[in-house]
């Protein structure tokens, strides 16, 4: 069964109307519920991440400051979120339910996040929305606990996965792939182990070739036994921030070849959201639903 972690906003961090639409993280179940895809059963709630979890990955003065609302004012700016204890909180609950996810992804063939891929979070600072890296503590905590031996992070957001690139630029257990906008934020990129920079206005056809030739290779020069992807729905035509001319079907046909191929090569995938910002929510969460389409058919 597909196992997707699940964080309830009790509280909405933010007010309605801030640029960044929260609302999907609510919107997003409930339509998976509505059709049918998913049934309670396949949600779970995580509980707050472990502080050492956390440190494996992020730097002390970091976390801390972060956990005590205590960072510089230039640094709450670049996150771009109002700090509050809701926020924080939720943050540690979306970083274990990748964790958690992780697990069941090795025991059932994929699992995922209704929310993460804060792919901005850097080791010892926050950027763009992202406090701390899901992906990336997750990744660690693999590595850890002896659970994965290399590990490939398949960053698919619209977006370079800078603050991944340098956590795990001095780390040859995880090979960092980002496939991004070439003239978009952030516009100082870090270096991943594989960067694609796509030009504005990339349609289908050349997004999907480029990802279908670049898979495969990655894949057997690398032979990773776990795999993260980053589901980013910010590659649509009608994205306000993403710059490329994808469109939905375009998306899901993505979705569809990253997660199958990992699948039919017997690698566990575990996948986080990212990114959407289409200016119709509708839009977003029809991207986003069919990512846990395609998952739930493939391991049903
Ligand atoms: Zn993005």
């Amino acid at each position: 069964m597909l196992k997707i972690a699940f964080h309830p906003c009790y509280e909405h961090p933010l007010k309605k109307g801030h640029r960044f639409p929260m609302e999907k993280y609510d919107l997003l179940p409930k339509q998976l519920l509505h059709e049918g895809t998913c049934t309670v059963d396949n949600f779970f709630e995580p509980k707050i991440v472990a502080e050492t979890d956390v440190l494996r990955v992020h730097t002390e003065e970091y976390f801390f400051n972060l956990r005590a609302l205590n960072l510089p004012k230039s640094e709450v700016r670049a996150i771009g979120f109002p700090l509050s204890e809701t926020l924080v909180n939720r943050e540690l609950i979306i970083t274990q339910g990748s964790i958690d996810a992780c697990k069941y992804a090795i025991t059932n063939g994929i699992a995922m996040n209704i929310a993460g891929g804060t792919h901005h979070a850097f080791s010892n600072r926050g950027e763009a929305f992202c406090l701390l890296n899901d992906q990336a503590v997750a990744a660690a905590y693999l590595l850890h606990h002896k659970l994965a031996k290399k590990i490939l992070i398949v960053d698919l957001d619209v977006h370079q996965g800078n603050g991944t690139a340098e956590i795990f630029k001095h780390n040859s257990k995880v090979f960092t792939f980002s496939m991004h906008g070439e003239k978009n934020y952030p516009f100082r990129k870090e270096i991943s182990d594989l960067d694609i920079a796509l030009p504005n206005g990339t349609d289908d056809q050349s997004y999907l070739s480029v990802l279908k030739r670049t898979l495969p290779k990655l894949f057997k020069q690398e032979q990773p036994d776990f795999v993260f992807y980053l589901s980013g729905v910010d590659i649509l035509v009608s994205d306000k921030l993403g710059k490329l001319s994808c469109s939905l079907a375009g998306c899901m046909e993505r979705d569809r070849y990253v997660l199958e191929f990992f699948y039919a090569n017997s690698i566990p995938v575990m996948c986080s959201m990212g990114g959407g910002y289409s200016p119709d929510i509708k839009t977003i969460i029809e991207a986003h639903a069919n990512t846990f389409r395609i998952a739930n058919n493939l391991i049903d």
